[in-house]
């Protein structure tokens, strides 16, 4: 659905105040004082900011506990307790995921995403079953998000036979890109699973964006083998590592070539700017030409209580956890929230500018900076030109 809208009063990421004339979804024109075509809705901007829609480029839609019973979270501390004890309690706690990603989705447009792109969990256990209802969201949702889905191997590929074929089903049935997890930690097999999910992009034609949470050497070996695939794949700038803590190592010999030779295969990194110790850093990575994107990741499930989907908080939690106090560092983590996600999404049209898909958020504030510390709830979310989503109430209601 694209609509036509004229903004009157607004300012481009904080710049001047203009008038945004859309037509049929695509920004038509930005420029002063435009005279409003007959029969085209005109909104008041009221002088303040127009951004970008904002991209939440990783989370998992298919998990969220939203708007079911509170769940008390007692699970262990290790990276398999918590995967072994959401697959075995999936069905238990009624996660279905066709509901519970509209949930989230709705959630997401109303802070003001207007991209998303979603692991879905694919095992033995459970099939196609996220995948479908993901699918389901996607289609029934189009309106107010675009939703990519990663086919993500979240239990293990090899160590659970099967998994495989079902990740060859789950991009048969149209995920756009193949997932991957800790081939070495979760597989215990770095070379067999690569060469599977690479085996995947080519078979698919499609990106590929691997969990990787390995920390100091062990990661750094599998980012190693990650990028020898990239380039005798002919893979350059086709892969996304999500998370990446080995390059939070404090050991630069470890850092700084892994850091070089991701510029030059254009591997993007996706980080949520975690509170733990290593995490990516992303002035660095930013400053050395690599695509930088972020994401929620999970929202309320089983791994965590946290999240709201709100990408200008996210783009805070950036600036905490990477030290940022100018700023022009504040704004570089609402980038990352912004054009990094769609950089990394290669979303075509995205942007404030004419002949961009008119997907939008304006929010009160003097300057970028001050958009990030304030995260306004005052919001209104543009999606192809229609407004979807006002002062925190949406056009659309989730089951
Ligand atoms: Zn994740």
């Amino acid at each position: 659905m694209t609509a036509s809208l004229l903004i009157r009063n607004v300012r481009p990421n904080a710049g001047p105040a203009l008038d945004i004339l859309i037509e049929n979804g695509r920004i038509a024109r930005m420029a002063k004082d435009i005279a409003a075509p007959a029969g085209v809705a005109v909104e008041d901007g009221r002088g303040e900011i127009a951004i970008p829609g904002l991209v939440e480029a990783h989370t998992h839609l298919d998990k969220s506990l939203w708007g079911q019973p509170w769940y008390v979270n007692e699970v262990g501390p290790k990276l398999l307790d918590k995967i072994d004890n959401e697959r075995l309690n999936k069905r238990r706690l009624d996660l279905d995921p066709a509901r519970q990603s509209a949930r989230q989705t709705v959630q997401s447009s109303l802070m003001g995403s207007t991209h998303i792109r979603s692991h879905v969990d694919v095992d033995t256990d459970h099939g196609m079953w996220g995948v479908e209802g993901v699918m389901q969201t996607r289609d029934g949702y189009r309106d107010i998000v675009d939703i990519e889905l990663v086919a993500f191997p979240q239990s293990g590929l090899l160590r659970r036979p099967g998994t495989l074929e079902l990740m060859d089903q789950a991009m048969k049935a149209g995920c756009e890109i193949v997932g991957g997890l800790d081939p070495c930690a979760i597989d215990r097999d770095p070379k067999g699973h690569l060469d599977a999910i690479f085996g995947l992009c080519q078979t698919y034609g499609k990106p590929l964006d691997i969990h990787l949470h390995e920390p100091g050497e062990m990661g750094a070996f599998s980012m190693d083998l990650i990028m020898e695939r990239t380039r005798a794949l002919g893979m350059k700038g086709k892969v996304t590592i999500s998370h990446a803590f080995c390059l939070g190592s404090p050991d630069p010999a470890l850092v700084d070539p892994l850091i070089a030779q991701l510029a030059e295969l254009d591997i993007a990194i996706m980080t949520t700017a975690p509170s733990r110790s290593a995490a990516p850093p992303v002035k660095k990575l930013l400053d050395a030409g690599v695509r930088v994107c972020s994401g929620s990741d999970g929202i309320r499930d089983t791994w965590g209580p946290y999240g709201n989907a709100d990408m200008v908080e996210r783009a805070m939690f950036i600036g905490l956890r990477n030290n940022f106090r100018r700023d022009d560092e504040v704004d570089l983590g609402l980038d990352v929230c912004t054009t990094g996600g769609a950089a990394v999404m290669e979303i075509a049209d995205y942007g404030l500018a004419e002949g961009k898909a008119a997907d939008l958020v304006i929010m009160p504030g003097e300057s970028l900076t001050e958009l990030v510390v304030t995260r306004s709830p005052k919001r209104r979310v543009v999606k192809r030109g229609r407004v979807v989503a006002r002062d925190g109430v949406s056009v659309r209601t989730a089951p």
